[in-house]
């Protein structure tokens, strides 16, 4: 038995490893940025071989910081970001073209083709998911379009496919085992989340051989081991999820109705609907949460756009802050935002509105306007935007939230937090330690080992460090999400012109 657990978390820009007791506490972290491609407009690529050099370098780094010995590390989670497809060979363990990363659009035409064909209905029914560019399927097509022979090395099993974490426990293994987590496997268009299983007819849809697929294993649960060579001793990877999901995990949002918001670039919003799949009605996305000891939980899923990226838009465009943080401090030198909205829809509105023409629009501006007034208006609106998908995802599974987890880069921000308490009318909770993609890595993977006896175990190691309760009433919240609802309608009517 050994004292610590260590989590991979494989992130778009940097790979992270952090080093984790049986309190749960981080021990020691180890950070490295590597390369994003850029080939062509909206394409966007990474090479795999640097995705896990960098992954390894931080897993050894980590370590060797900590002084600890890597007999005592009793296992591996892993955590990564999703639908980035990669391709491989199956004998040399060499990709055999560039990863396509999440962001890359270089499908959407595809994407087109699938709905011109009207497989909308047939997608969604058995994969939670809408039609797009996003998720790994199309990306897997493109690939074999363009590589020799693609289709027919791939039949031959002389390629193989994986997502990110498919490729990391395939290196960490010495190129033994070629599996992927139901979280990881949720987020690629070919997998039935009800049946549990690669889907034969999203296959031939695609033209893709089965053969290429890795297995699909619980989220929680022995994976494979870590080759001595690498680490310094044989380590089991016990853990595994997508990053949003293990985020989820990690938060201990373990009942029906929990859910997370991760405030970074965009925000990302998880709910726990436990065993049932709900289908939305407001355009969000049905995944796998995790799964464990062979049965699977269920969230709905909403993400916003623009999320701190206001705040990093208000600082390098207008130059109104200096820094992020600072905006708090000027959001509270006013009392309210003077009347005005701010609605930040600079690349459209997703969740629950779905409008790609609509831009970012400051509405009710007079000679009192000054730049308090914006910087609150601006945190306003992404707590408004949360609160537009934590209702649609109420809505859609007639759960009622009681209490909001958040972490993320502006999650930081007082004001915003108790605006968010205020606006939805629930507590928002805020963790001791922000890192909850890793811990929910680290989680799964002690889950597993035995380390934690259970989730509830795990509930009670997680320590919230500030609570925000709504101190608004409703006659107040329903006044402001109405000013809200018609601002976004009215940034709605000018982009149809
Ligand atoms: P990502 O993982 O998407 O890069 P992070 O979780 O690191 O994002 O969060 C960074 C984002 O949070 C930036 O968009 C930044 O503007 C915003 N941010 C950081 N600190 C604050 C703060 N104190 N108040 C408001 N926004 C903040």
């Amino acid at each position: 038995m050994g004292n610590y657990i260590l989590a991979a978390d494989q992130g778009t820009t940097s790979s992270r490893a952090i080093l984790i007791d049986r309190q749960g506490r981080m021990v020691a972290v180890a950070q490295k940025e590597f390369p994003q491609y850029y080939p062509q407009n909206g394409w966007v690529e990474h090479n795999a071989n640097e995705i896990w050099g960098s992954q390894y370098d931080v897993l050894k780094e980590v370590i060797e910081k900590s002084g600890v010995d890597p007999k005592e590390i009793e296992a591996i989670g892993i955590t990564n970001q999703r639908e980035t497809a990669i391709l491989w060979d199956a004998k040399t363990g060499e990709p055999v073209c560039p990863a396509i990363v999440w962001q890359c659009r270089r499908t959407a035409g595809i994407c087109e083709e699938l709905k011109r064909q009207s497989k909308t209905e047939m997608i969604r029914e058995k994969t939670g998911l809408v039609i797009d560019a996003y998720f790994s399927g199309t990306k897997v097509k493109w690939m074999l379009d363009h590589i020799q022979d693609g289709y027919g090395r791939a039949k031959r099993g002389e390629i193989l496919f994986g997502t990110v974490d498919s490729w990391l426990i395939y290196k960490l293994s010495g190129g033994k085992v070629h599996a992927t987590d139901v979280t990881n496997a949720s987020r690629t268009m070919l997998f039935n989340i009800h049946t549990l299983q690669w889907d034969d007819e999203l296959l031939e849809m695609l033209g893709l051989p089965k053969e290429i697929l890795p297995e699909v294993v619980m989220s929680s649960g022995y994976i494979a081991t870590a080759d001595a060579s690498l680490l310094g001793a044989e380590i089991p990877i016990m853990g595994c999820a997508g990053d949003q999901h293990a985020a989820l995990f990690g938060q201990t949002c373990f009942r029906k109705g929990e859910a997370k918001n991760t405030y970074g670039t965009g925000c990302f919003l998880l709910m726990n609907t436990g065993a049932t799949a709900c289908n939305s009605n407001n355009g969000l996305v049905t995944t796998i949460a995790w799964g464990i000891d062979g049965k699977v939980t269920y969230a709905l899923e909403g993400s916003i756009f623009i999320g701190g990226a206001v705040i990093q838009w208000l600082r390098d465009e207008l130059k109104v802050l200096d820094s992020a943080a600072q905006s708090e401090e000027l959001a509270l030198q006013v009392p309210d935002t003077g009347g005005i909205v701010f609605v930040p829809a600079f690349t459209g509105l997703g969740a629950p509105y779905w409008d790609m023409y609509a831009r970012g629009t400051l509405l009710g501006a007079d000679r009192g306007t000054n730049k308090c007034h914006i910087v609150r208006a601006s945190l306003e609106a992404i707590a408004q935007q949360s609160a537009d998908v934590l209702h649609a995802m109420e809505s859609d599974s007639g759960e009622r939230l009681e209490r909001l987890l958040v972490d993320g880069g502006a999650s930081a921000n007082n004001f915003l937090m108790q605006f968010q308490a205020d606006i939805l009318g629930t507590t928002v909770q805020r963790p001791q330690c922000v890192e909850t993609t890793a811990l929910g890595a680290a989680y799964l993977a002690g889950l597993a080992s035995g380390m934690w006896k259970s989730m509830d175990e795990i509930s009670r190691m997680h320590v919230v460090e500030t609570e925000f309760r709504s101190e608004k009433d409703a006659y107040w919240r329903e006044n402001q999400r109405a000013i809200w609802k018609h601002a976004v309608e009215t940034v709605q009517f000018w982009a149809k012109k």
